[in-house]
């Protein structure tokens, strides 16, 4: 061992240490506090701050997390954690991560990764093969959704406006226009922003009582652009909407697509996994059809962040946005990622990925995706049947929206503080915690049960906190 560099003496201590820590907080999660209820500000003052010139070593630095980082994180993984749609990770998905850190490959060529590239290679196939795509199908794991339609949407630039890599957008003659339906996620505002076509020219269009895009709608509005002078390229249709888990008819949307030249992106970001039970393959029918397809393994899939996941149904379309070579598009070339995707040098995503299917295999959780849905369809059954809760959303996947309307003497404002006090109180308390979503122009409660931790025994006591909390304001 050399002195001059940075390795460390006692190795085997510290990662042992270092793996203890991981396994007291994998064992703990289900205990309270969810959320740790500290103060930015004081917690800002117990966490070491000073720039470090000299160190004070491993083993001390790890005894530091335990002590002051450990006790103020939130515990993700809690079985009564039902907020967002950060899911819980599987431990299987912690360990393969633990172990690709450890291995740091960097898949961007064959050399220097070539397990990892392979690696990769296989889990798009996997990914292809659940989205029903095929062999002339390709992709790239990305740090998540965002990162997902912003590639999709760069390809489906590219394709239908050739050498925007290169020109640019500087002499477009026909404005290019993106729809998506008026509840979907903020990054296809992003992507069309960093794209060049801007936020503004997203049309949002509206959504029918099941919250999934209006298709009359959508064709009024394509036809309209097109009157205008506008040049429609690219639709995005949500295959689970954040807040209401909404997924749009891809099927009717994907034909009309196909027929007008305009390219269809599904954001499967959060319910993408759903692909692997009957009802989520109902619900998304027409998937295969769509030109590229973002999902998030490090949603519903339980892989730990980040991982996301972008598929493009013509390959040498992802192969031309991102090229760093010269070299003709031939479909038996094997892939280096560099050249289909946006970053260089870039972490394993497809390792703990491939470690943790191949631990439960897709089988076991697909159990665990249909029971979460079981799950909320349970949750919304008791909101129904009682009378000073109203649901907001019919569930679709595993969202559920409610409200606490206990009766008609409050307003809407009123009614909106109400349900942010419930889960102001109910973070306090530390058992469980929920966010609140916008639907509609109302404050509404949400729980999403993404989370393979989740019991019905759970259910009822988040259902029971709720109650109980809730009857301040009767
Ligand atoms: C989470 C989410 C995104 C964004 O994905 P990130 O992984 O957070 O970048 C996009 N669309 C939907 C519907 C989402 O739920």
């Amino acid at each position: 061992m050399q002195l001059d560099s940075l390795d460390i003496k006692n190795l085997d201590i510290c990662l042992n240490k270092a793996i203890n820590v991981v396994k007291n907080y994998m064992e703990n999660i289900s205990t309270e506090p969810v959320i740790p209820n500290i103060q930015r500000e004081e917690l800002n003052n117990l966490i070491y701050k000073d720039i470090p010139f000299e160190g004070i070593g491993v083993e001390n630095a790890i005894e530091d997390v335990k002590n002051t980082i450990v006790p103020y994180c939130s515990k993700i993984g809690n079985p009564k954690f039902l907020s967002w749609i950060i899911t819980s990770p599987s431990p299987a998905g912690t360990i393969g991560e633990i172990l690709n850190v450890g291995l740091n490959q960097v898949p961007f060529c064959y050399k220097s990764g070539p397990a990892a590239t392979v690696i990769e290679d296989i889990v798009i196939d996997w990914f292809k093969s659940l989205f029903g795509y095929n062999d002339k199908s390709g992709g790239i794991l990305v740090s998540g959704g965002t990162m997902g339609t912003l590639t999709a949407l760069s390809v489906a630039r590219e394709v239908h406006m050739p050498g925007t890599m290169t020109k640019g957008i500087q002499n477009i003659k026909k404005p290019l226009v993106v729809y998506v339906s008026n509840i979907s996620h903020k990054s296809v505002e992003t992507a069309a922003s960093v794209l060049g076509i801007g936020s503004d020219f997203v049309r949002k269009i509206p959504v029918d009582s099941n919250f999934k895009m209006n298709f009359k709608e959508l064709e009024k509005q394509v036809e309209k652009d097109i009157t205008l002078g506008f040049h429609p390229f690219c639709v995005v249709a949500q295959a689970g909407t954040s807040n209401e888990g909404a997924v749009d008819d891809i099927d009717t949307i994907a034909d009309f697509c196909n027929k007008n030249n305009i390219w269809l992106h599904i954001d499967a970001a959060f319910a993408g996994g759903a692909i692997l039970t009957e009802r989520g393959k109902k619900l998304m029918k027409g998937i295969e059809k769509a030109d590229s397809i973002s999902t998030d393994p490090h949603k519903w899939f339980f892989i730990p962040v980040e991982a996301g996941c972008v598929l493009i149904k013509n390959k040498e379309h992802l192969y031309n946005t991102y090229k760093t070579t010269n070299k003709t598009f031939n479909h038996e070339d094997p892939v280096d990622y560099m050249n289909y995707g946006i970053q260089f040098t870039r972490a394993s995503r497809a390792f703990k990925i491939w470690f943790a299917f191949r631990s439960y295999g897709l089988n076991k959780i697909e159990q665990i995706i249909d029971k979460n849905m079981d799950l909320a369809e349970e949750f919304a059954k008791k909101i129904t049947a009682s009378d000073k809760w109203q649901l907001v959303t019919p569930v679709q996947t595993s969202a559920v929206c409610f409200r606490y309307v206990p009766n008609s003497n409050y307003n809407d404002e009123e009614l909106n503080k109400i349900q942010n006090k419930i889960l102001y109180e109910l973070e306090l308390s530390g058992k469980a915690f929920l966010s609140p979503a916008i639907i509609k122009n109302k404050t509404v409660i949400r729980a999403c049960f993404s989370n393979h931790r989740t019991s019905y025994e759970d259910l009822n006591l988040v259902f029971k906190y709720l109650s109980d909390i809730s009857k301040k304001f009767n």
